[in-house]
């Protein structure tokens, strides 16, 4: 099972709340995509369950929590759908008054619970109106906003900040066993504190070839080498899924470039281990900001399906020709 870095204070909430019997019956779990809300949820799970209340991993409940056998544990089961209708929380709610079997509680999970829709949120809210005092509910969300007002006012928030870089930088010695200083940093600064963002850079070799064919086509940019919007097109074409993360990085860089220009410091910078090119990019490209803004533009047309590669070369003709 995967050790849990970070959201201490989260965890105490819950073992807290056993020992005080003030368990609240429903729980609404809301953070980022990626900050490790499933596994946090895993451990409240355990938690609740746990023979001894401590999340044990030693005890029939918490393996059986583990392996996804602990048979009071009920889930919605929202894989590929866009919306969690009526339909799945009368499924969900069905035994609701049938005794937990194995434990004390039943622990109802709706994940996605930006998904509900307005019916299904009635319906939950109804049954959460007198709810038998084993049953605890979770709903996760990374889109809190999305909730109902009625929703939201009715469940007990834990929410999952960013989490610091004294603590990510643990995770990623430990667990993913990288030691090379240049990237942990770098890790750090575009990660902004999430757990997800690190642990698929750590696996994504891709992301890393795209950064430095992005790298060679920025220096050409600098160097005013109308060469860099073929290469561009290349690159697009050549990744055609990965244009999110072409894209990503490349802000990255020149959101980099305009900090560097205004501010002539060098510690708010994300890409830490590249600050030759910032530096060189500084001096060459006058107009860091307007490049920014056209790739900032590219990002928004490219939701309404305009042609990405064409923005991108429109922002980037932009700033060879400049003076
Ligand atoms: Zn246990």
């Amino acid at each position: 099972m995967a050790n849990i870095y970070g959201y201490d204070k989260q965890k105490e909430y819950i073992k807290n709340a056993l020992n005080n019997a003030s368990l609240s019956h429903f729980y609404i779990v809301s953070g980022e995509v990626g900050c490790g809300k499933k596994e946090l949820l895993n451990h409240f799970v355990k938690t609740i369950l746990c023979e001894s209340h401590e999340a044990c991993n030693r005890c029939s409940a918490c393996m059986k929590v583990e392996s996804g056998n602990a048979v009071d544990v009920i889930r919605v089961s929202t894989s590929n759908k866009k919306t969690i209708g009526t339909k799945d929380i009368r499924t969900l709610l069905d035994d609701l008054y049938v005794r937990p079997v194995e434990g004390e509680y039943k622990i109802y999970i709706i994940d996605a619970g930006e998904r509900l829709t307005t019916e299904a949120s009635n319906t939950l809210l109804k049954a959460l109106e007198e709810p038998p005092t084993y049953a605890v509910f979770f709903l996760l969300t990374s889109n809190k906003e999305k909730l109902l007002d009625t929703v939201l006012s009715r469940g007990t928030q834990i929410y999952l900040p960013p989490l610091s870089d004294n603590i990510l930088e643990t995770y990623i010695r430990k667990e993913l066993k990288i030691f090379d200083d240049d990237k942990i940093e770098f890790l750090l600064n575009y990660s902004s504190g999430n757990i997800g963002v690190v642990k698929n850079l750590s696996l994504d070799d891709k992301f890393f070839y795209l950064r430095e064919e992005l790298i060679k086509i920025l220096e050409q940019l600098g160097d005013k080498d109308a060469r860099c919007l073929q290469s561009i097109k290349i690159l697009f074409e050549e990744n055609k899924e990965y244009h999110d993360d072409i894209l990503k990085i490349m802000l990255s860089f020149i959101r980099d470039l305009v900090y560097f220009q205004n501010t002539n410091d060098d510690e708010g910078l994300i890409n830490t281990d590249k600050m030759y090119l910032i530096k060189s990019l500084s001096d060459k490209i006058k107009n860091a900001f307007n490049l920014y803004d056209g790739i900032l533009e590219s990002i928004k047309l490219k939701d309404r399906n305009v042609n990405v590669i064409m923005t991108v070369k429109v922002a980037f003709m932009n700033a060879l020709s400049e003076e």
